[in-house]
C-alpha cells in the first residue's frame, strides 16, 4: 500500500498516511485528524476514492492547467480544515484517461464530491476560496443527511 508523509497541522509530527484505509488517518502523537490528500490513477481510483469511508473531494487536474495550479493549494487548505470529514483525491487527467472519460471531464479543473462512489456535487472550473468552501460544505452536509436517513 502506498503512503504519503503528512505533517500534523496541530503538533507538527510527521506521519505516514496510507492511500486507502478503513477509517480516517489520525496523528500518531496528538491523535487529531490529519489532512488526507492522496493522488489516484485509473488503476487505484476505485480503491482510493470509491471505497473511502468519508466523502471524497476529487480534483481532476492537469499539469499544463494554470487555474488547476491556483486552486490546488485552496483544496489542500480545505482538506486540512475539514480533516476527518473529507479525503482529497487528486487525479491527473492526462495520466488517468479512463477516469477522466468516465466522469466526462471537458474542462480542468473539474471538482467532484463522491460518497461511496455516488456523485454529490460537481464543479467545472476554479472558484475563489470562500465559494469553494461553501460548495464543499453543502456537499458534505448532504452526505451527512443521506447517512442519517439511510
Ligand atoms: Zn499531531
Amino acid at each position: 500500500m502506498e503512503s504519503t508523509k503528512t505533517k500534523c497541522p496541530h503538533c507538527g509530527t510527521a506521519n505516514r498516511v496510507p492511500a486507502a484505509a478503513t477509517g480516517t488517518p489520525r496523528c500518531g502523537k496528538c491523535h487529531r485528524p490529519l489532512p488526507w490528500i492522496v493522488p489516484a490513477g485509473d488503476d487505484d481510483f476505485a480503491e482510493i476514492a470509491e471505497q473511502a469511508s468519508v466523502p471524497v473531494l476529487v480534483d481532476l487536474w492537469a499539469t499544463w492547467c494554470r487555474p488547476c495550479l491556483m486552486v490546488s493549494p485552496a483544496l489542500e487548505q480545505l482538506a486540512t480544515e475539514r480533516a476527518g470529514h473529507v479525503k482529497l483525491v487528486k487525479v491527473d487527467v492526462d495520466a488517468a484517461p479512463r477516469t477522466a472519460q468516465r466522469f466526462a471531464v471537458r474542462a480542468v479543473p473539474t471538482l467532484l464530491v463522491l460518497h461511496h462512489g455516488a456523485g454529490l456535487a460537481r464543479q467545472a472550473g476554479a472558484l475563489p476560496m470562500p465559494e469553494l468552501r461553501r460548495w464543499l460544505d453543502d456537499a458534505l452536509s448532504s452526505a451527512t443527511q443521506k447517512e442519517a436517513t439511510g
